[in-house]
């Protein structure tokens, strides 16, 4: 089976400073692949190149059988790939659902978009009860769900979610990772870049960790989980 997405030998700097120093992974369809790390390890780097928001130095990304070097962004959504980038990145005095349709802005299948923000509201009642309001007026939490609804809307192939759990309470965070689950019982490819590297293992079925720019350890979710040296690095244990 090809993989939905490769990529090999990727490089990516800002000027001089080497962010990502050839890296190699690939998601295949239906899977949860997970790259944990730390801060500056160069997670979100990959994931804004993988967009086409950074062009890379070198390697290559091949995604559903393209190319994408040299693809930029807005075609990048136009291929399957989406992206619920860090900090969410909501329109705050949009609605709720007008911040939802903009996810669509590239179909004109009325109805299908129509049935998305529904399936949007049936994943996160709270943004279905509160469609008329300003999205800003949503907590952190609820942001991060509204971001992730609205990457959906472009019926991804592949959905790369940027640290969903990022400053969210510990119930929040259970219910962002529930649902990404539930995404993943649906049958939707999640690439999953996390700061927190248990509930990430724990629900991915492929694991990389990333250090200073490399890849340096991969296996399954569980394996990666078992790991004496993740589990002291990354989970907190002597
Ligand atoms: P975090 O979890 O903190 O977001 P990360 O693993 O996503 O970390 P990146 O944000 O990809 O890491 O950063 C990788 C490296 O690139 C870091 O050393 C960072 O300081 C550097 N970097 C990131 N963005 C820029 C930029 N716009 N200009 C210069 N250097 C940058």
């Amino acid at each position: 089976m090809t993989a939905l997405l490769e990529v090999e030998d990727l490089r990516v700097a800002y000027g001089k400073i080497e962010a990502v120093k050839g890296i190699s992974f690939k998601v295949d369809a239906g899977e949860v692949v997970t790259l944990i790390g730390t801060n500056g390890a160069g997670k979100t780097t990959t994931l804004r190149t993988l967009s086409g928001l950074l062009q890379p130095v070198s390697g290559e990304i091949r995604f559903d059988g393209k190319s994408l070097k040299k693809i930029p962004a807005h075609k990048v959504v136009s291929l399957g790939l989406a992206h619920s980038p860090e900090g969410r990145h909501i329109f705050p005095r949009m609605t709720i659902e007008d911040n939802l349709r903009l996810g669509a802005f590239l179909r004109n299948d009325k109805e299908g978009i129509e049935k998305d923000i529904k399936r949007a509201y049936d994943l996160f009642p709270i943004l279905g009860e509160r469609r008329k309001q300003a999205a800003g007026t949503l907590s952190g939490g609820e942001q991060q769900m509204l971001a992730m609804g609205r990457a959906l809307m472009s019926r991804p192939k592949l959905l790369m979610l940027d640290e969903p759990s990022m400053g969210l309470s510990p119930i929040m965070m259970q219910k962002i990772m529930a649902t990404i689950q539930e995404l993943k019982a649906q049958g939707t490819t999640i690439l999953l870049i996390e700061q927190n590297a248990q509930a990430a293992l724990s629900l991915a079925d492929h694991g990389h960790v990333m250090e200073v720019g490399k890849i340096v350890l991969s296996g399954t979710g569980q394996d990666l989980l078992h790991d004496e040296s993740v589990r002291k690095a990354y989970l907190g244990e002597d």
